[in-house]
């Protein structure tokens, strides 16, 4: 009888355990919360509607197989599907409906046009930048560095693009600009040096194949309920409310777990998709220490009494006047379905040093809502609620990426049937990234 064990029960867990069952008798899956889901979990309110805790929509990753695994239970009875979500982004005082990216037209003309001149005349280098200010001023000039990145992600991360590691900035999507005109980017973006940092004026444009899916009730915690009936039906077993305390090992095999309430479990395979510091704790290997760095991330809901005033599913707020970083708007999504009776509901996600005090900071965020013209001025507030997430945006600064690529291949190096998954690994954050490298890895015959 072979055994895997999959320590954390988020999305990344949950189909590693999928994955393992094709090919060991047991496979058990260790979570530390009551519940599975991690960041794809969904609370509700007495009146039957949903908020989400962290990711909200769903795509297909372009894998048949995984796709198959994941979503041959949503049916269009129960779920809505959408070629491409209507997302926009707020910044510079102005909503703009038709893109996530930062419009660059937005600055004063002569500044604007300056950094245009800076940006495509720029010549990235072949060699990697050694931190995220050098790529931004390689790729898109240092106007447009100074005056439209800096000041978002000091927002977002809390620190200066010179502290942070390459590539830092597309956790936000913040790849691409706005600039010239529709036209114009498109010609440009015909060559692969501007189509990285060139965006299409128009949401329908550039859209790839995937499909977008959110349940038509319940939040996206409804995709986990039915990946656990799943993990069930194949027979895996899960231990919530559980964590693993030691991981025994001998010449590079790990051959048992102890949970955190003495249970030994033997393990012929650990797949480890929590934060690496604590296999290395538990294993009591030598590995250089470090615990994640994380933004003090908060959510706020809220149901108003009558409809946005806009029509999009989410918007990016990129501007630094406003404390909000994503505005997800629930009752757009559902559109012509969703009940007047129940009130009109959003999520706004917040990245912060987490000291302002949390029902200030509501009621700046209704202020927010209100002045970036997504809510109606005389709009009633029927309800406010906040949460902060145990597990928020990383800090990708350079020290944090440098030390959690050295620790995971220490712990690789030292232990042969371990891989380490999930966002926790830091090798993928979002959540495709994160399922495409779980079936790189687990998908063997
Ligand atoms: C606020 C926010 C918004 C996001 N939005 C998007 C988005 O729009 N699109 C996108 O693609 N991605 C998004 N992401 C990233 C996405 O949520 C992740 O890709 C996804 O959740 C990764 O799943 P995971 O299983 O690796 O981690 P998680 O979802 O974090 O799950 C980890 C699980 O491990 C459990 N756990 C922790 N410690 C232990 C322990 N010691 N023992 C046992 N269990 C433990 C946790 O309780 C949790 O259930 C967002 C992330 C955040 C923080």
């Amino acid at each position: 009888m072979t055994t895997a064990i999959v320590v954390g029960g988020g999305i990344g867990g949950i189909v590693s355990a999928l994955l393992l069952k094709r090919h060991y008798d047991n496979v058990l899956l260790v979570e530390r919360a009551a519940v599975p889901g991690g960041l794809l979990r969904t609370s509700h309110t007495r009146d039957g509607l949903s908020f989400d805790f962290g990711t909200h929509f769903i795509a297909t990753t372009g894998l048949d197989d995984l796709d198959e695994l994941l979503f041959d239970f949503v049916n269009a009875e129960d779920w809505y599907e959408f070629d491409y979500l209507k997302a926009g982004h707020y910044h510079g005082g102005l909503l703009n409906g038709n893109s996530t990216f930062i419009d660059a037209r937005s600055l004063p003309r002569q500044t604007y046009l300056e950094g245009l001149e800076q940006m495509l005349l720029a010549t990235p280098s072949d060699e990697t930048p050694v931190n995220l200010e050098q790529q931004l001023d390689d790729t898109y000039g240092v106007i447009f560095r100074t005056q439209l990145f800096t000041p978002v992600l000091q927002k977002l991360f809390g620190v200066e693009p010179q502290q942070l590691a390459p590539d830092a900035h597309l956790l936000f999507g913040l790849q691409r600009l706005l600039i010239l005109s529709a036209d114009a980017s498109r010609e440009l973006k015909n060559l692969p040096r501007y189509d990285q940092c060139i965006a299409f004026h128009q949401l329908d444009e550039g859209v790839n194949q995937a499909s977008v899916f959110y349940p038509r009730h319940g939040g996206i915690g409804r995709w986990i309920d039915g990946l656990t009936e799943k993990l069930s039906a194949a027979g895996v077993e899960m231990l919530t409310g559980h964590f693993v305390q030691g991981v025994s090992h001998q010449n590079g095999q790990i051959d048992s777990i102890t949970l955190d309430d003495g249970r030994h479990l033997d393990c012929d395979q650990l797949v480890w998709t929590v934060p690496p510091f604590l296999l290395a704790k538990a294993a009591d290997l030598d590995v250089p220490m470090h615990a994640p760095q994380l933004r003090h991330t908060r959510l706020f809901h809220f149901i108003f009494d009558r409809p946005f005033t806009t029509d999009l599913h989410y918007l990016y707020v990129h501007d630094p006047a406003m404390s909000a970083f994503r505005v997800t708007l629930y009752s757009n999504v559902a559109g012509q379905d969703h009940d007047p009776e129940h009130g009109y509901h959003c999520t706004v996600e917040v990245l912060s040093d987490g000291k302002e005090d949390a029902s200030l900071l509501s009621e700046r965020i209704h202020n927010e809502l209100i002045a970036m013209g997504l809510v109606s001025e005389d709009a009633v507030c029927r309800y406010i609620n906040n949460e902060a997430l145990a597990a928020g945006f990383p800090v990708l600064s350079q020290e944090f990426v440098a030390a959690g690529k050295q620790q995971a291949d220490c712990l690789t190096r030292q232990l042969n049937n371990l891989h380490l998954l999930g966002k926790s690994s830091g090798s993928a954050f979002f959540m495709n990234d994160v399922l495409r490298e779980v079936y790189d890895a687990l998908n063997v015959a």
